[in-house]
């Protein structure tokens, strides 16, 4: 049991220790945009539940905390990326970093669900006892400068960690690096003092953050190059939702937020399954959107045309073509090469050119790490993630009472998130109803799981595909990336489905006996 003080409305009572009982029925790691989401809905469906968000940094936010970089926005539309609970009353449906922090923050206030996150709780650790059917997690406390150990228990733990390492980024290492004499910059650390008027700049990188860095910091740097070792399909879309600030403006705000997210979500999917069916006239509409934007001088086939199929990895949205309009402008441009090695001045490339910078920054991308890095085991038995089966996109194979939460890569992450959110309410209120103490997805052998969970190419997705779940051929064990399939699976699908299994322990069976035979 634990030293920590409880947090008021979702505190574990004063006699659960005496009554052998858990601290928590429900504990949630992370308090960013799921973690805040699992909490509203846990506490709508199910107000007796005891819970707590644990988060193991000082703030609230988690992403959209953590990047500071110039120009950091959201790159699907915030009528998706909000909550289904909350309309969003921003102006540009395409939002700033910073506003969808308040966002997060006020929908936890206005919720108080900022009152139940403890902060400096960095899980380390939880181990699932059989015999007990609850977690024990293993919490690294920071206080000030004092840190210390904390354990919690309870019985069903959500994850809602994220999916990638808050303390570093992928920094791939070229030759000579420290020979360079100005700033080598990767945007997870933003030094908030960087100073970059009139410099030369070179992004590396071609994903979601460099097409967001360039244009931001072309207003005042020197010139910024968008260094990429092969191109991106990249799209634009109008940052302020014509249709939707039209419906806002007629109809009461909750009324308007339902009807524009149904649209949204209805188009992608509309979007991504043409483009799925139909690849290559989907490239050649991409690539001639992009090059009519950029102007005839522009050479698309070099720079704008990707080796692979739209949606093998995540398209890249620029609102209002603002990247093709910096490079229009002249204050930005596009190298397709590799890099050779560093030099003092710059960066030497394999075609023999060499691109001048006072300030490289390596938007190399994220480094992927599941379940917050913490270490899971079952009876002691530690569980590699890489070798167990998605149940639903959101449990694992054998894996009892824990469930996490892993948006879509195809549409806007809170949509799959509130939808586990959902789902694991549904399963914490059938336990309780029917005295269950254990749910657990369980792997028939002939069910093993073969494909990666995450169908993407991408840099990122690949090298973490040992530390991935997999997925199997057949639905519980297949991702849909689909949300109206999710829908039904997740919200309205049998919580019994022959897979899912729902145990007792000896002791709750003999205690159900006895309440039995007990005169009324
Ligand atoms: C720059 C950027 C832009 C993005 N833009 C979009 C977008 O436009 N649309 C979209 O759909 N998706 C986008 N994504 C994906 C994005 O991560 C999600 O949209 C969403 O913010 C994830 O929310 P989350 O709460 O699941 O995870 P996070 O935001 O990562 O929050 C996880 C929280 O858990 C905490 N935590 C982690 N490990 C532990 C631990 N061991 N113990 C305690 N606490 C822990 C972290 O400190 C953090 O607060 C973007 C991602 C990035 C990096």
């Amino acid at each position: 049991m634990t030293s920590a003080t409880p947090s008021i409305g979702t505190s574990p009572s004063s006699s659960s220790s005496l009554r052998g009982d858990v601290d928590y029925d429900v504990l949630i790691v992370g308090a960013g945009l799921s973690g805040v989401a699992a909490a509203h809905h846990l506490r709508e469906r199910c107000p007796s539940a005891r819970f707590a968000i644990l988060e193991s940094r000082s703030t609230m936010g988690g992403t959209w905390d953590l990047f500071r970089y110039p120009g950091v926005r959201s790159d699907s539309d915030m009528f998706t990326l909000g909550y289904s609970f909350r309309p969003w009353h921003g102006e540009k449906s395409i939002s700033g970093g910073q506003t969808i922090l308040d966002y997060i923050r006020d929908t936890a206030k206005a919720f108080g669900i900022d009152k139940i996150i403890k902060f400096g709780h960095k899980v380390t650790s939880a181990n699932w006892d059989s015999q007990a059917a609850r977690w024990t997690v293993q919490v690294h406390r920071t206080e000030g400068n004092v840190d210390m150990e904390t354990r919690y228990t309870c019985k069903f733990l959500y994850m809602c960690s994220g999916y990638y390492d808050y303390d570093e980024g992928h920094e791939p290492r070229w030759p000579d690096m420290e020979k360079f004499k100005g700033r080598i910059v990767h945007p997870q650390h933003w030094p908030a003092d960087l100073a970059y008027a009139d410099k030369r700049v070179v992004v590396i990188g071609s994903g979601a953050t460099a097409v967001t860095l360039v244009p931001a910091m072309a207003d005042t740097a020197k010139h910024v190059t968008m260094l990429q070792r092969s191109p991106t399909y990249i799209f634009s879309l109008p940052a302020r939702d014509k249709f939707a600030n039209t419906l806002r403006k007629w109809l009461p705000s909750t009324l308007a937020h339902k009807l524009i997210r149904s649209k949204n979500v209805l188009l992608t999917m509309y979007l991504y399954n043409r483009a799925r069916r139909k690849p290559e006239e989907t490239k050649q509409l991409l690539i001639r959107a992009a090059g009519w934007q950029l102007g005839p001088e522009f050479d698309v086939d070099k720079h704008m045309t990707p080796r692979y199929n739209p949606w093998d990895q995540r398209l890249c949205l620029v609102p209002n073509g603002d990247l093709f309009k910096a490079v229009r402008a002249g204050k930005a441009s596009i190298a397709t090469d590799e890099i050779e090695r560093f030099t003092e001045t710059g960066v030497r490339l394999r075609s023999g050119e060499h691109l001048d910078a006072d300030l490289v920054i390596t938007a190399t991308g994220l480094k992927l790490k599941m379940l917050g890095g913490s270490v899971i085991s079952v009876d002691g038995r530690q569980i590699s993630l890489g070798d167990t089966v998605s149940y639903k996109g959101m449990m694992y194979s054998d894996v009892p009472n824990l469930a996490s939460s892993f948006g879509y890569t195809n549409a806007s992450w809170t949509l799959k998130a509130e939808l586990i959110a959902q789902y694991v309410c549904r399963l914490v209120n059938h336990m309780k109803a029917n005295h269950y103490d254990v749910c657990v997805p369980r792997l028939r052998e002939n069910e093993m799981g073969s494909l990666p969970a995450v169908d993407l190419t991408s840099g990122y997705i690949q090298r973490a595909s040992n530390i991935l779940p997999k997925q199997g051929l057949h639905k519980p064990w297949k991702y849909h990336q689909n949300y109206l399939l999710d829908l039904a699976s997740l919200r309205f699908g049998a919580l019994s489905d022959g897979v899912m299994q729902f145990e007792r322990r000896p002791m709750t069976t003999a205690r159900l006996k006895r309440e039995a035979q007990e005169p009324a």
